[in-house]
């Protein structure tokens, strides 16, 4: 049987970021499809919360770690976690999980963490949804660590 990924859909192409912009990146489609695996694509925030919608952060708050939007500080860690327990339910082969980095549902070890006075904590969390299939046992990559972006740097 095939290998299954599953991906975060705004790096397929998906018009689903918080803005609507759209942050593909095909080649790291193209090398997961190389590789053999099944391409399977999830967005919780796009699902949970439409699209356009307010942005969010991980914030350290009196009951722990929660994903609030920026503004008008509504949590929205229980429907995104409701929505990743289902899909790793439905998709119960998932053999691996790339998030799109720095993203509060979907990084890895790229997503940031406040404090309630907007202070950066820490630039090495886990976005919402990551944490659920690491909990599970299930590889977790960043799309930054599965297939670094070129240096763009001029030296
Ligand atoms: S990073 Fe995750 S939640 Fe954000 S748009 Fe991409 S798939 Fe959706």
């Amino acid at each position: 049987m095939g290998r299954k990924v599953a991906l975060s859909a705004c790096l397929a192409g998906k018009n689903c970021r918080y803005n609507g912009e759209i942050k593909a990146r095909s080649e790291v489609v193209e090398k997961l499809e190389k590789e053999g695996y099944e391409v399977v694509l999830f967005c919780p925030e796009d699902a949970c919360f439409g699209t356009p919608r307010e942005a969010m952060d991980l914030t350290v708050t009196p009951e722990g770690v929660k994903a609030l939007t920026k503004f008008s500080g509504e949590d929205r860690t229980p429907p995104i976690v409701e929505y990743a327990c289902d899909f790793f339910d439905t998709h119960s082969d998932i053999d691996l999980f790339v998030g799109k980095a720095r993203s509060p549902s979907c990084g890895v070890r790229t997503a940031r963490l406040y404090d309630g006075e907007g202070n950066l904590l820490s630039d090495e969390e886990a976005g919402v949804m990551a944490a659920e299939a690491r909990a599970r046992g299930i590889r977790v990559l960043d799309d930054e660590a599965y297939l670094p972006k070129p240096d763009t740097t001029v030296s």
